[in-house]
């Protein structure tokens, strides 16, 4: 937590007066109550970014619609007027608002987030509504019809075009006041009505506002739950893989030899436990090496303990290198390594020991500041048919261990 947050108990959003650390973490999904947008800038424009294509969809219906409406009514003002002066100022009139719409449809097909954004469409509309007033002035007959045509027009803007409510109340209103003015203008109405007018379309702007709040509302509310769920999802994705990592370095704790790597007594005890009962159970040949670095004492007195262990690293990533995977490699203690070699009978067992000593003597271990050369003295064992524990086999295999560093060291000697 920041220390200011800490300091304060309040959280400094960008948006906004600050909010207690508390409540801020519900404030992030806050929606603003006359609008029904996300008070957070970035959730709002994320929540559009993902609305694109079905908002650009509604509004290029909605602006077909309109041009629809637009042309298909030139036919009563045909009927009414004929093909006078009038008639064609308002077929132009008509033409150029199709036009309007027809230039934003278009635009919105190749940039769709311009219907995301207020202006655009909000500028049509105004275009529009202020070149439909000719209409009321030209047709005095529909004067009667006025009000409904614009309380139906109020509504459409407010419900059935995409639009932010902030700019489309604004655009409602002015509609409103353009056509009272209008009515006023052509001498229909005196003061009381003109205000009376204004309060009469209040109201379908007003009912027109409530719905498409609750609809924004709604849309929001969804979103941000599926944010959170997403969060959360991820939150426990990442939990269950620290758990996983967790799980996996103490199993390689429990289980290994944390200088060497390789496995340690107690895992190397159940895995040989294992491999003993399989070769009595199939009736396979065993075998059991113990491996044991020659003057490791000299190493660590002349060279230092630390050059001892990083011996005994190598010596390990050796033995890893030399046997086959289905080996089983284990740290006996010390300078002490055991392998069991599972389906191996005593000369291979031999042989395969033998390479890996040649090996060792002939890989000189870096040690940081000189190259040493390293040999080791092993003991190789089989298991015998009336052989049914480890402890014997391992004991076995030290005497001939002993025997091997009687013998002069470096060598297999089998027992
Ligand atoms: P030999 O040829 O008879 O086996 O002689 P050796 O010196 O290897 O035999 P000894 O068992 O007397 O000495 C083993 C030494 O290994 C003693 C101890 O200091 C060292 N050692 C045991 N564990 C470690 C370890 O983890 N790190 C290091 N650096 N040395 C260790
Ligand atoms: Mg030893
Ligand atoms: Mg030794």
């Amino acid at each position: 937590m920041p220390i200011r947050e800490k300091l304060t108990g309040f959280r400094f959003l960008k948006w906004g007066r600050p909010v207690s650390v508390k409540k801020a973490a519900g404030y992030q999904w806050a929606i603003k109550p006359w609008w029904g947008e996300f008070r957070n800038p970035q959730l709002e424009q994320a929540f559009l970014q993902q609305h694109t294509p079905l908002i650009a969809g509604q509004m290029q219906l909605a602006l077909l619609i309109w041009a629809a409406l637009m042309l298909l009514f030139a036919i009563p003002d045909y009927l009414s007027l004929g093909l006078n002066s009038e008639f064609l100022i308002l077929f132009v009139m008509r033409i150029s608002t199709v036009a309007c719409i027809l230039a934003l449809f278009v635009a919105v097909g190749f940039r769709p987030h311009l219907a995301t954004r207020a202006r655009w469409i909000s500028l049509v509309e105004i275009i529009g509504i202020s070149l439909f007033m000719l209409v009321y002035i030209y047709r005095p007959d529909i004067l009667s019809w006025t009000i409904t045509v614009t309380l139906l027009m109020i509504l459409g803007v407010l419900a059935l075009v995409p639009n932010r409510l902030v700019a489309a109340v604004p655009v409602a209103f002015y509609m409103a006041f353009l056509t009272a003015l209008v009515l006023e203008l052509l001498g229909s109405l005196n003061v009381t009505e003109f205000i009376g007018l204004i309060v009469v379309f209040s109201l379908p702007i007003g009912i027109g506002w409530a719905g498409a709040l609750r609809a924004n509302v709604l849309q929001r509310r969804q979103f941000a739950l599926l944010q959170q769920s997403k969060q959360l999802n991820e939150e426990l994705a990442c939990e269950i893989e620290v758990r996983k990592q967790l799980q996996e370095q103490l199993q390689r704790q429990a289980t290994t030899d944390s200088l060497t790597g390789l496995n340690n007594r107690h895992q190397y005890e159940h895995l040989f436990a294992h491999e003993l009962s399989r070769s009595m159970r199939q009736q396979q040949p065993l075998s059991l090496g113990i491996i044991d670095l020659d003057h490791f004492k000299r190493v660590n007195d002349t060279w230092g303990h630390s050059a001892g262990d990083e011996v005994l690293r190598r010596v390990a990533q050796l033995c890893r290198e030399n046997f086959r995977d289905i080996d089983i490699l284990g740290r006996l203690g010390g300078e002490e390594f055991v392998v069991l070699l599972p389906d191996t009978a005593l000369e291979q067992a031999i042989t395969v020991a033998q390479r890996f000593i040649d090996t060792l003597a002939n890989t000189p271990i870096d040690i940081g500041s000189e190259k040493i050369v390293v040999t080791a003295t092993i003991g190789v064992v089989t298991r015998q048919a009336d052989e049914t524990s480890l402890e014997g086999l391992i004991k076995r295999a030290d005497a001939a261990l002993y025997k091997g560093k009687d013998a002069g060291r470096n060598c297999v000697m089998s027992g």
